[in-house]
């Protein structure tokens, strides 16, 4: 029934654009904000069926557009940041620092400041016993992207949890749904012979906007009342590496096969014969001192949480409803069972593998312990390859955990080169790197040699360049969790091109796109960087 059939004159905001440059802006609010979220929100009523009436346009306006201040582009990022600075030396990291365990939904909203807080809490109980007992308070500080999209990241539970002695990998995350159900829950935190209250009113969204030395910046203080008896500058670069002020990486040995670029990795592999995965355990091996058995122990572990996120998610009811304002239908088990039904066998490899990506992003949505790879809104796309690969081709594990490593590979050299971090480069540094690397398992996988694996990964990376992080209502559902199928199917896309095609003819090496995404996310408006303020996140009406 339209609205005139029903006795309401007719809404179409389209129709007359006197009447949306003609309606007051409220005060304080930036004029050209209001007038396009007032827009965009009546056209996407008018395209979604929603029946907002203008006033109701008017106040979602009114409260979701800008203050009037001019909109600031995002700072550079500090030269003196680490993760800045990396490029120029051979990559250095590993496999354990890079594949990490931990609540959703974001490595750079739940991991990076769960991790940010726990380091401030060991910090803090290594002050003089004098100093302690004057402490009477512990505060922190989101700023920046943190601040502007924490609360659908659940960052302030976050938070809190690691300033009360939990860390990602071991958190329940029921945990963290108790706080999101009650709140006001009071923790009691032991430093020397104090005890300091905490509760989630500690933890303040401060200013979206400012000279951050990264737009994920946060601090946190033990405080005496005024005083500051101790207070750290802390930054969450993404893939839930963390950094602060004053920051120097640890020391580490140097690796056998030391390289910059995929160009070099590949001739190392070249020169000795072999492949970039022995080239990537060899070099784990030299950088951390262990044994293949115990670089291999860490890989197992982190294949199997891969396999039991799919799992559990799959297993979740068909229409479960997410968390959050957005009341989104899980659909990973509805799109199985239709992959697995006979009448659409012809459908059966797209539909599963999106079933699994579907499954393990779910999960990430719900809060659930994910793995970043190379973050957590990306945590469906490795975890579908690697569980269609193990549980549907049914190959060797041995396989899988090669691919592991040149995956990894991937997912360093784009962390060296550009960044793993939505707020610094938009998804394309999210569900690009983890399709990318993807491409990579799976060409491992099937044996290709290092240039085959080098153009499925450059593939499945070029494909994703100037992707934006819009997520509405600053959750991780959508479009991350459609994205994250997208992301595995585009992998296997990537696959199946690179090993059909002459390899020396593939005209993009990888090292070109690496440079691209780096060129492109320092020309991103920010509005694209994980802050809610364009895109999907301004043009998607919840009703
Ligand atoms: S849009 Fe992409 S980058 Fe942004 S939160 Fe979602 S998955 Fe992450």
């Amino acid at each position: 029934m339209s609205n005139e059939e029903a006795g309401k004159p007719e809404q179409n905001p389209l129709a007359d654009t006197h009447e949306l440059i003609s309606q007051e802006v409220p005060r304080g609010i930036d004029r050209r904000s209001f007038l396009m979220r007032s827009a965009i929100g009546g056209a996407a009523a008018v395209m979604t069926g929603c029946t907002a009436t203008p006033e109701q346009r008017t106040a979602t306006a009114a409260a979701t557009a800008k203050p009037e201040a001019p909109a600031q582009s995002a700072p550079p990022l500090a030269a003196d940041l680490n993760v800045v600075k990396k490029g120029q030396g051979p990559v250095l990291t590993t496999v354990d620092e890079f594949y990490k365990v931990g609540p959703g939904p974001s490595s750079s909203h739940t991991i990076g400041p769960m991790r940010i807080t726990y380091d401030f809490y060991q910090r803090a109980t290594k002050l003089p016993a004098a100093q302690l007992d004057k402490a009477t308070k512990l505060q922190v500080n989101l700023f920046g992207s943190l601040s502007a999209t924490g609360k659908g990241h659940g960052t302030e539970r976050a938070a809190l949890a690691g300033l009360i002695g939990n860390e990602p990998a071991t958190v329940d995350p029921k945990f963290l749904d108790g706080l999101r159900d009650k709140p006001d829950q009071v923790f009691p935190v032991k430093l020397g012979n104090k005890s300091i209250n905490v509760s989630l009113k500690d933890v303040i969204y401060d200013a979206t906007k400012g000279d951050f030395k990264h737009p994920n910046t946060m601090t946190v203080k033990l405080l005496a009342g005024d005083q500051v008896l101790l207070e750290q500058e802390y930054y969450s670069v993404g893939g839930g590496f963390i950094e602060w002020k004053g920051y120097t990486p640890p020391k580490k040995n140097p690796p056998k096969y030391p390289f910059r670029l995929m160009k070099e990795l590949r001739a190392h592999a070249d020169t000795n014969k072999t492949t970039i995965a022995k080239i990537m355990l060899a070099n784990e091996m030299s950088i951390t001192g262990k044994s293949e058995a115990e670089v291999y122990a860490w890989v197992d572990k982190v294949i199997n949480a891969m396999v039991a996120t799919v799992k559990s998610g799959l297993a979740m009811p068909e229409d479960d409803v997410l968390p959050g304002p957005i009341k989104l239908h899980s659909k990973a088990a509805t799109v199985y069972k239709r992959a697995m039904d006979d009448k659409f066998q012809s459908d059966r490899g797209i539909g599963v593998l999106s079933a699994f990506a579907l499954a393990a992003s779910e999960e990430n949505g719900r809060g659930h312990l994910v793995i970043t790879a190379p973050t957590g809104g990306s945590a469906g796309v490795m975890p579908a390859l690697v569980y269609g690969l193990l549980e549907v081709r049914k190959v060797p594990m041995q396989k899988v955990r090669e691919g592991m490593l040149a995956a990894a590979a991937v997912g360093y050299l784009c962390k060296h080169h550009a960044t793993l971090s939505a707020a610094e480069g938009g998804c394309q540094a999210e569900i690009g790197v983890a399709s990318s690397m993807a491409a990579a398992l799976t060409a491992t996988v099937f044996d290709a040699d290092a240039r085959v694996v080098e153009n499925a990964a450059e593939s499945a990376l070029e494909h994703h360049l100037g992707m934006t992080c819009d997520p509405v209502a600053g959750y991780v559902q959508v479009p991350c969790i459609e994205r994250c199928a997208f992301g595995a199917v585009k992998a296997w896309t990537a696959y199946a091109i690179a090993s059909n095609e002459i390899a020396s003819r593939h005209r993009v090496d990888f090292d070109a796109t690496v440079a691209a995404l780096a060129e492109t996310a320092k020309d991103m408006n920010s509005k694209y960087k994980e802050t809610s303020e364009a895109g999907l996140a301004l043009s998607v009406t919840l009703c």
